[in-house]
């Protein structure tokens, strides 16, 4: 994840720049980006998973604090939500 301290901004700048560089020629190709969306998404372990994690989130009655097995961004089109 990206953090607070500068060298993760210089980063998500830079991570930024290519991304609209890619979207931009892409749209210079005549592709329609308009519909373009993104969608943060987090894979929790599974309920009965009992790594260090899960088991305090357990504790604490907090699904939240369980252990991730995927973090990222989806980048969808149109009227969906993404999800598969
Ligand atoms: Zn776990």
């Amino acid at each position: 994840m990206f953090g607070r301290n500068p060298r993760d901004k210089a980063l998500l700048d830079m991570s930024m720049k290519q991304v609209e560089k890619l979207l931009r020629d892409m749209q210079k190709e005549g592709k329609d980006l308009s519909q373009l969306k993104f969608r943060k998404f987090q894979k929790t372990h599974f309920t009965s998973c009992t790594c260090p994690r899960c088991l305090e989130a357990k504790r604490q009655k907090n699904p939240h604090l369980r252990g991730i097995l995927e973090d990222g961004i989806k980048v969808y089109v149109g009227e969906g939500d993404g999800s598969e």
